[in-house]
């Protein structure tokens, strides 16, 4: 597998490849991204994805340091796929690589986590940024939206794959792409889970046995609410089932937020009517956060 460091040797690679699919990741991979990654090999002539653990989403005191990385494992899982999908000559082409640049490849000019201290260009998107995600990790899509920027510019995909596990971020992105005359097609894929139902996470390494098992409560209250939603629009008695499951689990510390979304804006809707999501995100007792959603 090709591993390209530097935005130059990017950029000279990317200039073979005739039509090219992205998976932007932060590594300690899962089925979740592996999907992605499936998905974009099938549709591209060539597939990139890159590894690259963002500071500036992360706040001061947030798991940067500790966030799972696992980089020989994911370029296996990486190689390992594109055999199963484009056959053994993958391995020895040039139509996969890995991108896993320093952090002074991204950020020339470093990156300070307090938002007060940070100098250079960032990107933010109004109207779909500060609410849910945004109101709990406030630099969070700050963040998102300059890497994607500064990635989408360097890699120059024909499409870009992004997960619908993060839907609010799916909506940012293709804000940013649309706003700034990005010419790279966004595509969503929707949520690998577990079989019990649990949305697959690089941040379930920190569940133990016993809360992975109750996790599932955060799909289940998700699920119920759904269902209630085939026979009324309201809002607040679709998020009032989902509330009721999650504040009746013996794990969950904060439910954070339940959320009806529009799939276009993400303003929040009082009836579940048109394109919709419905997200919720929990504290679980020993500190770890979930979130999860579901299409309406
Ligand atoms: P991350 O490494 O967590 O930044 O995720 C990289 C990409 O994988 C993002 O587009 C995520 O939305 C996507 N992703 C993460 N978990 C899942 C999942 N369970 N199913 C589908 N996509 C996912």
């Amino acid at each position: 597998m090709r591993i390209l460091r530097t935005v130059k040797e990017l950029r000279e690679w990317r200039k073979l490849q005739p039509t090219l699919g992205f998976v932007p990741t932060m590594g300690a991979l899962h089925n979740g991204h592996l999907n992605l990654v499936g998905r974009s090999l099938n549709e591209n002539h060539s597939t990139l994805m890159s590894i690259f653990v963002n500071p500036s989403q992360f706040a001061p005191g947030e798991d940067l340091d500790s966030y799972p990385r696992s980089f020989d494992t994911d370029v296996q899982k990486f190689a390992q796929k594109s055999v199963d999908i484009l056959g053994k000559s993958s391995s020895e082409s040039e139509r996969t690589a890995v991108f896993a640049p320093k952090t002074s490849e991204l950020y020339p000019l470093g990156i300070e986590l307090n938002p007060k201290k940070q100098r250079g260009t960032f990107v933010e998107v109004l109207g779909c940024s500060h609410q849910l995600e945004g109101a709990v990790r406030p630099q969070f899509f700050r963040g998102v939206a300059t890497v994607v920027t500064k990635l989408l510019n360097a890699v120059q995909p024909t499409k870009a794959y992004f997960g619908q596990k993060d839907i609010q971020q799916t909506v940012v992105v293709r804000s940013l792409v649309r706003d700034l005359l990005i010419p790279t097609e966004i595509v969503v894929c929707e949520t690998e889970r577990e079989p019990s139902g649990l949305a697959l996470s690089s941040r379930n390494a920190y569940l133990t046995d016993a809360e992975r098992e109750k996790s599932v409560v955060l799909y289940k209250a998700l699920s119920a609410a759904r269902d209630l939603s085939k026979n009324t629009d309201n809002s607040a008695a679709i998020i009032g089932v989902a509330r009721d499951h999650l504040v009746g689990s013996d794990i969950v510390d904060n439910v954070e937020y339940v959320s009806i979304n529009s799939l276009d804006t993400f303003e929040t809707l009082e009836r579940a009517q048109g394109a919709a999501v419905l997200s919720a995100a929990i504290r679980l007792k020993s500190g770890l956060r979930l979130l999860d959603n579901v299409l309406l």
